[in-house]
């Protein structure tokens, strides 16, 4: 999967994602990545969330949707990516069997991100500056 999300110079912000889903998936798999408030949640007037990994789980909490209202009720990306993340680990007993991973960004410019297994990167684009993150991982 790839998640983007842009925060313009006005201080909008847009968000996309496009995944080839899983290998070897069944004819006709919808994952977590078309699927509104799953893969992919944007909210112009607080921030958006993205995510990437193993879509059956992803999609059973609405993580990129709780992350965005997280966020609304003042949760910085971080936090709101870490609590997303904990919701997928909570409730798999198997949590160390895939992946899962969330960035996020509010309206501040502010991001976050997190995921189960470590070795999750994203680049971040800002004044110029490309960067490559490391994300924190619930796993060490
Ligand atoms: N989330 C995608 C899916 O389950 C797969 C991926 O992130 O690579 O369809």
């Amino acid at each position: 999967t790839i998640g983007m999300l842009c925060l313009d110079k006005d201080g909008d912000i847009a968000g996309a994602c496009t995944t080839s889903g899983l290998s070897y998936k069944m004819k006709g798999r919808v994952g977590d990545s078309p699927i509104i408030g799953s893969g992919l949640f944007v909210d112009n007037q607080v921030g958006g969330a993205a995510a990437t990994g193993l879509g059956e789980e992803i999609l059973k909490t609405v993580g990129s949707f709780l992350i965005v209202e997280l966020m609304r009720n003042g949760m910085h990306p971080q936090q709101a990516c870490e609590e997303a993340i904990n919701r997928i680990v909570n409730k798999n007993k198997n949590h160390k069997d895939f992946q899962a991973a969330y960035i996020a960004i509010n309206k501040a410019g502010q991001t976050g991100s997190y995921c189960i297994h470590p070795g999750f990167a994203y680049m971040k684009y800002q004044h110029g500056k490309n960067e490559r993150i490391l994300s924190k991982a619930f796993l060490k």
